[in-house]
C-alpha cells in the first residue's frame, strides 16, 4: 500500500534517539535547546520555543496574541481543525473566511471583511495550506489596518519560502509562526511543535505558558519578599505567576526532529521534484487539475492535491478512492471545511457562508506525495490516474 504520506526515517535518526538515551537526561535537557536554535537559525526568528506538538503551539500562539473570552481568532475555512480550536482553547470565539480558489489559502478579501464584521478580533491565523505560502503581505496589511496579530500556521510549510526569498517562520509578517512535526509532516519528532518569533516579551510569555506559567529567565518575581530573607535568595523559590500548561516536549523527540532537521532541504527538493512530475502529467487531462499551481518552487509541498471533476469521470469520490485503494495506492481529502464539522455548526456556523472552500472539497482529492515515493511508483500512480480519471 502507498500511503499519502510518509516519514524518511534513517540510521542517523536512530543513533540521534540512542545518543540521548544514554545520556542521562531525557527531558529539559540540552537537545530541546539545540533543537530550538537549529529552527531559529534555519527560519531566521531569534526565538523558537519547542513544545509537545503544533496544536500546543497554537494554543500557545492564541494565548500569547491576547486571545480570551470576548475576543475572536479569525482563520482559514480549509485547515486541519486545530487551527480554529485554537480560539476556543484560549476562551475566544472562532470566525472562518473563505479561500482563494486558486491557492486554497485564506483570501485577504474575505479576511478583510471578517474583519470589518468582528471587531473584537485579536488574532488572524492564516494556514500555508499544503505547503504554499499565504499572500503574507496582503494579510499583514490588512491585519496591521485593524491591529490584529497574524499566526502563521505553518504546519505543512517548514522550508517553504516567501517570494522574497525568506524562508517561512522567520515572522518577517507575522508576530508568530507555529510548525508540527507529527511523522506526516516535512520532518518528525513523533510528536512536537514549534512556535517561533522575533519579539522578546512574546517569547518570555511562551516559556512561561510550556510550563505552567512559572517564572523563566529573569522574569521579575511578584512577591519578591517571599523569595528572600535579609536580602540572600531562597534557592528553591519559584512562582506560579500564571495559569500555564504542561506542553514541554522531550530531548529524545528532539534528537530526532534535529537529525531529520539536517536532511529537510534533501527531502524538500525530493517533493519539488515528485510535485512537478505530477503537474506535468497531468497538464493534458481534462477532468483534473492541481488545486495549487503557482509558488512551486517556494512550496515545502506537504501535499499534492487534485481537484477532479467527478461527474464528468463517472466515478464517485469514494468509488474513485475505493478502486485505487484496490490498486494499492492510498488517498485522503485534505480537509473537509471545519465550519462543516458538527461541533462547529452547533456553535452556530454554516459551511454554505464559505461557497469556494465547498466547492474546493467536493473536488479535492490528496493523492501520494512524500520522500520515499519512488519514480517507479509515481509512474504506476500517474498511468492509474490517466487509465481511471484521463
Ligand atoms: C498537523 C496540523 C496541525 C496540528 O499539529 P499537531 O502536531 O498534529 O498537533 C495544525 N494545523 C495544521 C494545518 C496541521 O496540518
Amino acid at each position: 500500500m502507498i500511503p499519502y504520506g510518509k516519514h524518511h526515517i534513517d540510521e542517523d535518526d536512530i543513533q540521534a534517539v540512542v545518543n540521548v538515551l544514554r545520556s542521562g537526561v531525557l527531558t529539559q535537557g540540552p537537545t530541546v535547546q539545540a533543537f530550538e536554535q537549529a529552527i531559529a537559525e534555519y527560519v531566521g526568528a531569534r526565538y523558537a520555543i519547542a513544545v509537545s506538538s503544533g496544536t500546543a503551539a497554537l494554543h500557545l500562539a492564541a494565548l500569547a496574541a491576547g486571545v480570551g473570552p470576548g475576543t475572536s481568532l479569525i482563520t482559514s475555512s480549509i485547515t486541519f481543525v486545530a487551527s480554529a480550536n485554537a480560539a476556543l482553547y484560549a476562551g475566544g470565539k472562532v470566525v472562518f473566511a473563505d479561500i482563494d480558489p486558486d491557492t486554497v489559502n485564506m483570501s485577504a478579501v474575505a479576511l478583510q471583511e471578517a474583519l470589518l464584521n468582528n471587531p473584537d478580533t485579536r488574532a488572524v491565523i492564516p494556514v500555508h495550506f499544503a505547503g504554499l505560502p499565504c499572500d503574507m503581505k496582503a494579510i499583514k496589511q490588512v491585519a496591521d489596518r485593524a491591529g490584529v496579530s497574524v499566526i502563521e500556521d505553518a504546519a505543512h510549510a517548514l522550508g517553504a519560502q516567501y517570494p522574497d526569498g525568506q524562508r517561512v517562520g522567520s515572522c518577517a509578517y507575522s508576530l508568530m509562526t507555529i510548525f508540527s512535526f507529527h511523522p506526516v509532516k516535512a520532518i518528525a519528532a513523533g510528536e512536537g511543535g514549534m512556535i517561533t518569533t522575533n519579539d522578546d516579551s512574546v517569547y518570555r510569555k511562551l516559556l512561561r505558558l510550556r510550563s505552567h506559567g512559572i517564572n523563566k529567565l529573569d522574569d521579575p518575581l511578584q512577591l519578591p519578599e517571599q523569595g528572600q530573607k535579609n536580602g540572600v535568595q531562597y534557592p528553591w523559590y519559584y512562582e506560579m505567576q500564571e495559569l500555564g500548561f504542561h506542553y514541554r516536549i522531550t530531548d529524545i523527540q528532539c534528537a530526532l526532529a534535529h537529525s531529520q532537521l539536517k536532511k529537510l532541504d534533501r527531502f524538500i527538493a525530493r517533493r519539488r521534484v515528485l510535485a512537478k512530475r505530477y503537474d506535468e502529467a497531468f497538464a493534458s487531462m481534462t477532468r483534473c487539475r492541481p488545486a495549487q499551481s503557482a509558488g512551486r518552487d517556494q512550496s515545502g509541498h506537504h501535499l499534492y492535491v487534485l481537484r477532479i471533476n467527478y461527474a464528468a469521470v463517472g466515478l464517485s469520490r469514494s468509488q474513485l478512492m475505493h478502486e485505487l485503494r484496490s490498486q494499492g495506492i492510498g488517498t485522503q481529502v485534505h480537509y473537509i471545511p471545519v465550519p462543516a464539522q458538527p461541533y462547529y455548526r452547533r456553535l452556530g456556523h454554516k459551511p454554505e457562508d464559505f461557497p469556494v472552500a465547498l466547492h474546493y472539497y467536493e473536488e479535492a482529492l490528496s493523492i501520494p506525495l512524500f520522500y520515499d515515493l519512488s519514480d517507479e511508483q509515481q509512474e504506476k500512480i500517474i498511468l492509474l490516474f490517466k487509465e481511471k480519471v484521463g
